[in-house]
């Protein structure tokens, strides 16, 4: 098998950072051209869209964001001026619909696939990934058998929602908890089963998954939710502000973060509760909607919401999907527990915190921390500077 300059492992939005980010820096022909191959575990195009952004919600970034990374003369012109792509433009600094998002991504990567000599390699569900004795990458499937070899690998596979985890912490029964990414995704079955026999239901994370699942069920099932029939658990209420005079006339309960951007001077940027989501958690700190109650974490009424709730949503975070890696040697590298963390460069790196040469990481549900001490995450991010900084090292080899 030949070996290649760096195989891509997912195929979601983060990894399509990669050709945003080397057209935008003038080397996308280059980078297709002298050998990188995405791999992805869907069976084909169809599916691998129907994954990307599949949620009934508002997205908690503002339009402008998703398409910042692109260059607009450059080969993703048609993407930015297609329907979504136009959309998200005129909403540069509103939220918009995660489905339109999810549609200028799939955009986006048609128009790698169409740049990619043999496109994409679907069914490709990477199982392990060896070292080899020259420091080359070989990724193997289920069956063991090789798929790709190359001198970088990417690791773009995102994370999920560990329900079965967090079942077994709280003591509740796996049938009771859903993933809160799960019910944006469309599964209200339950929760309106729940919800329309005069049920409670429960839900862990006050970020925006959270307000937005609460917003959701409100919508869909408010005529039917009594006074107190949602619960929200969370670790403190953050909102995003345009800047730090909009804070000044909060609600006792709001302000307990408060994070000032010195570029934009937004007050929490990255994490602050926006739109839907901010507007519901204000209406229930001043009082203006019994239906929801907010309680912190570890609190009796937190425990209680927990305990007699007939249906809980998990919304309090996500693991790495990791793919297990092997030195040269044969042995499983160790990674840490949960996500998988990179450095300022998104080099991986193992369990004692040393680099994995060759081996990068982008999305996988870790926000790295800028010179601030700011978590970023977020689309803009994978697409921008970690996108840059991945390339460049990937690259580094060729041009010396
Ligand atoms: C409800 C919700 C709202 C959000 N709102 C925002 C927002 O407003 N703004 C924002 O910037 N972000 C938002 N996000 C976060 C955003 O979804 C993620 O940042 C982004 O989708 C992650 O993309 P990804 O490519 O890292 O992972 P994924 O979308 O999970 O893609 C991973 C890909 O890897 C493939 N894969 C996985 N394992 C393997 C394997 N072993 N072998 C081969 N292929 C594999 C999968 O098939 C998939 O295609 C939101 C997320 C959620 C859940």
């Amino acid at each position: 098998m030949s070996k290649v300059l760096c195989q891509v492992i997912g195929c979601g939005p983060a990894a399509m950072g990669l050709p945003v980010a080397a057209d935008r820096v003038g080397e996308l022909s280059r980078f297709l051209n002298e050998g990188v191959r995405f791999l992805d575990r869907a069976p084909d195009a169809a599916a691998l869209n129907r994954l990307r952004f599949p949620f009934l919600i508002d997205a908690n970034s503002v339009g402008g964001d998703f398409i910042a990374g692109v260059r607009r003369d450059g080969v993703f012109a048609r993407a930015v001026d297609a329907r979504a792509g136009s959309l998200l433009q005129e909403h540069h600094d509103r939220p918009v619909p995660l489905s339109l998002v999810g549609e200028f991504m799939n955009d986006l990567s048609r128009t790698v696939e169409e740049a990619l000599p043999g496109g994409f390699l679907y069914a490709a569900d990477t199982r392990a990934i060896h070292r080899g004795a020259d420091g080359s990458w070989t990724s193997t499937d289920r069956a063991g058998a090789p798929l790709v070899t190359s001198e970088s690998v990417v690791l773009a596979t995102g994370s999920y929602e560990d329900t079965g985890r967090i079942a077994a912490r709280y003591g509740i029964v796996p049938s009771r908890l859903i993933g809160s990414a799960e019910l944006l995704a469309g599964r209200l079955d339950e929760a309106e089963r729940v919800l329309r026999g005069g049920g409670r239901i429960t839900i862990i994370g006050g970020s925006h998954s959270g307000f937005a699942t609460a917003e959701l069920l409100l919508a869909r099932f408010g005529d039917t939710i009594a006074h107190g029939g949602l619960t929200l658990i969370h670790r403190g209420l953050s909102l995003a502000y345009t800047d730090l005079t909009e804070t000044e006339e909060l609600p006792p309960g709001a302000a307990c973060r408060l994070e000032a951007c010195p570029e934009s001077g937004m007050v929490n940027r990255f994490h602050g509760l926006r739109a839907g989501p901010r507007g519901l958690c204000l209406r229930t700190l001043r009082g203006h909607e019994h239906r929801l109650i907010l309680c912190e974490t570890g609190s009796v009424a937190a425990r209680a919401a927990l305990a007699y709730a007939d249906l809980v949503v998990h919304s309090a975070g996500y693991r790495t999907r990791q793919v297990p890696l092997y030195d040269q040697w044969g042995e499983r590298i160790p990674m840490s527990e949960g996500t998988t963390a990179v450095d300022d460069r998104c080099r991986v790196l193992d369990s004692d915190l040393r680099v994995v040469p060759g081996v990068f990481g982008l999305g996988l549900g870790y926000a790295r921390t800028d010179v601030w001490g700011r978590r970023r995450v977020g689309v803009n991010t994978f697409h921008g500077e970690d996108a840059e900084q991945v390339l460049s090292e990937v690259l580094a080899p060729a041009t010396v």
